[in-house]
Order: C-alpha cells, then sequence, then structure tokens
C-alpha cells in the first residue's frame, strides 16, 4: 500500500475519502480530500487538505497533513481514496487508475505459511470498516477488477459474504478476484450461504503448495490443512465457483513441480486457471530466507516440465512474479506482468533489456534478488 507522510495540524481521528486537485461546490466537498498548495478559506468543507506547504491549524480550515515531500507527491492522485491520520500518515488505499487494487478485510489467518509475506495479525474491525468505507466512496464509479484479501478473508464468514454482495450488486462489471486457501470452504454452511448469493465474475483464487499432505502442511503451518483445502476446492467447484491454483515455488516443493503438474491434471482438471509464483521475499518469508528461498534461475528446468505438461493437456496455465529472463525461452509466453504497480521495480542492467515491457520485473519489498539477470537481447 503506498504511504505518504507529512506534518499534521493537530492531533485528529483518521478519516478516509476521495482526494481530489479541483476545487469543488461546497455541497460536494464533505467527502473529499484536496490536494493544494493554496492552503486558504476555499478549503472549508473538505474532509481533509494534504499539502507541500507547512500544515495550518485554523478553525476555518479542515484537518490538514503539510510539509509533505515534493517527491511523494506523484502518488497523491486525482481520484484515488485515501485515510489521513492525525499522525502525520497518508494510505492510499485504492489507487485511481490501477488494475491492481485490493480489499482488505482481516490480517487474521487459520494458516501459518513459512512463506508468507504479510504475517498474520489478531483480528482488528477497523479493517473491515475500511474495506466497508472505500466501497461506499467506490459506488457509481466503473470498476475492472477488485481483489478481495486477508489475512484469509473468508474467517469472518457475514463480513466476507456482505462485501462480496456488494461487490457483486455495485460493480457487476468488475472481475473479482478472491484470494483464500479456501479451508472455510470445507464448511458445508459457509458454502451453502455463498452458492445463495447473485452470481458475480469471481475467481477464487486457492493457494495449494503441495501433491503430498505433509508437504503442503508443513508449508502452510497447520496440520489438517491440505484436506481442508482439497475439500474446499471440490466444494467451490460443486457449486460451480470459478478456481484459480495458486502454487508458490520455494525449496520445499521446487523438485516435485511436474508431479504437482500431474496431481493438478488428475484431481483439478475443473480449474478456469493455474499459476505458478516465485516468492516474495518479505514478512515471515525474510525471516525464513535461508530455509524457504530457491533462486527461479535453479527451478527453470522443473517449471518448464510443469508448465508444458499443464498447457499440452489444454488447461490454461501462468508463471507469476518471474521475471522472463529467468524463464526457459520456450516459456517466456507463459509470464504474466503479475506485480502490484505500487511494489513494482527493475533493476539496473534491465535498462538494456529488449523485453522489458513484457517482464513482470521484481517486488521492491523483496529481501532478496536473483545473481541471475541478465538483459534479454535479439540474438538470445
Ligand atoms: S500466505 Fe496467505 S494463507 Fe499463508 S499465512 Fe499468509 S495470509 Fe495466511
Ligand atoms: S533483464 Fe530485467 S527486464 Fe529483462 S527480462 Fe530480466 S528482469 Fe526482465
Amino acid at each position: 500500500m503506498l504511504r505518504v507522510t507529512g506534518r499534521p495540524s493537530s492531533s485528529f481521528a483518521t478519516v478516509i475519502g476521495e482526494i481530489t486537485v479541483q476545487r469543488l461546490p461546497f455541497y460536494e466537498r464533505h467527502d473529499k480530500i484536496l490536494f493544494t498548495d493554496a492552503v486558504d478559506r476555499g478549503c472549508m468543507g473538505y474532509l481533509a487538505v494534504l499539502s507541500t506547504t507547512p500544515p495550518k491549524d485554523s478553525l476555518f480550515l479542515p484537518h490538514m497533513i503539510g510539509g509533505i515531500c515534493a517527491e511523494d507527491t506523484a502518488c497523491i492522485r486525482h481520484g484515488s481514496i485515501a485515510s489521513v491520520s492525525g499522525t502525520g500518515e497518508v494510505l492510499i488505499l485504492w489507487e485511481s487508475g490501477s488494475q491492481q487494487n485490493s480489499l482488505l478485510l482481516t490480517e487474521a489467518c487459520n494458516c501459518r505459511c513459512v512463506m508468507c509475506p504479510q504475517p498474520p495479525n489478531k483480528h482488528d474491525p477497523a479493517l473491515f470498516a475500511t474495506a466497508t468505507r472505500v466501497l461506499d466512496l467506490l459506488k457509481g464509479k466503473p470498476l475492472e477488477n477488485i481483489c478481495i484479501t486477508g489475512g484469509e478473508p473468508t474467517l469472518f464468514a457475514d463480513n466476507f459474504i456482505n462485501i462480496l454482495r456488494r461487490c457483486h450488486a455495485e460493480h457487476p462489471g468488475a472481475q473479482v478476484s478472491i484470494l483464500t486457501n479456501a479451508k472455510k470452504c470445507s464448511d458445508g454452511e459457509f458454502i451453502k450461504k455463498l452458492s445463495t448469493l447473485p452470481r458475480g465474475n469471481d475467481t477464487f483464487c486457492v493457494s495449494l503448495h503441495s501433491d503430498i499432505p505433509e508437504i503442503h502442511d508443513e508449508i502452510v503451518g497447520a496440520k489438517g490443512s491440505y484436506d481442508e483445502t482439497q475439500a474446499g476446492i471440490y466444494s467451490l467447484a460443486q457449486y460451480r465457483f470459478p478456481i484459480e491454483i495458486r502454487h508458490v515455488v520455494m525449496k520445499q516443493n521446487y523438485s516435485r513441480l511436474k508431479e504437482f503438474s500431474e496431481y493438478l491434471y488428475r484431481y483439478f482438471p475443473f480449474c478456469a486457471h493455474y499459476a505458478f509464483m516465485s516468492m516474495e521475499i518479505h514478512g515471515v518469508a525474510d525471516v525464513n530466507a535461508t530455509s524457504v528461498y530457491i533462486d527461479p534461475a535453479d527451478y527453470q528446468q522443473n517449471l518448464r516440465s510443469a508448465i508444458l505438461a499443464l498447457s499440452k493437456r489444454g488447461l490454461h496455465v501462468s508463471v507469476y512474479n518471474t521475471p522472463l529472463c529467468l524463464c526457459h525461452k520456450d516459456i517466456r509466453a507463459f509470464s504474466r506482468q503479475s506485480i502490484s504497480s505500487w511494489k513494482n521495480t527493475f533493476l539496473e542492467q534491465c535498462d538494456g533489456c529488449e523485453e522489458k515491457e513484457s517482464c513482470c520485473g521484481f517486488f521492491s519489498t523483496s529481501a532478496l534478488q536473483s545473481n541471475h539477470i541478465s538483459p534479454i537481447m535479439s540474438q538470445c
């Protein structure tokens, strides 16, 4: 999530609104955050003001974050939704023009994955309130994609179902991706309730990390998870929810990529999509880097075999988060630009690469990068 800091005009409670760079009629200002360097009485009525000028505390002015660095202002875009707090922090909750925005419902999770980039936390109901407020502000705007995420977003079933219902009703044209471990979907009551929702364009993106129960359970840090996730996938399929299987490649499972692809074909051939992902070395993954990280260059052949095996059988398969120069030539066509724009970066050596435009690049948040990055040239 993009974060900008400045100096608050006073200590005030967090507000959430839509950023505008335009002066609006007074009656349209109540849920807008004005970004301006002309801080005057014309700022009255806005929810908050953001500025590079020093903060001013006046009876006529709304809450203000001033003294924002000029270099940071690039991420304060007209139409984005932000939370502004009295600590001087501005969080961009929904980035205008981005296709990779998400609604974070909780940081709590029923797994403890050894490569989790975002360590699970105790559930904070404020996150659900924030997601609800973001949806309020998005009402009436045309959206192509909405991602619902956590932690485990289905953990608090009613919250999740309410958010999904609103996504369907208020954004019927949007593709809704739900990032989940699907354990909750093995609960008959939950899946029945979910199935009564009017249908939207949903995809349940389910993480599954091995064809061997013990390996999967060890990776996700919770015994019995393999059985629950497998049952969850079948429940979703029974009610005809589109499913994407997401497989994070790491030291624990890279040697079985071919076997894993065979397992997908035999047990889950009904899924809409299969994604093989390189790791983001952040959070728990960073702490456990020595035991989980493997350079994508070291499993090129294994990944090639798995991808081609699924593709030859007519299944839709992709490679996520893996720079093109680390993919075997035969599977570069399956690579997608999968890294969210706010944390997407390239290295210096990428400047001379002919494939930079179609490459996913790197996570700026990753503590480790491959040692095998080398520009792709026509003669390669
Ligand atoms: S990676 Fe996902 S399923 Fe695993 S602990 Fe983190 S949030 Fe939970
Ligand atoms: S050199 Fe950089 S841009 Fe080119 S394929 Fe590798 S990572 Fe991508």
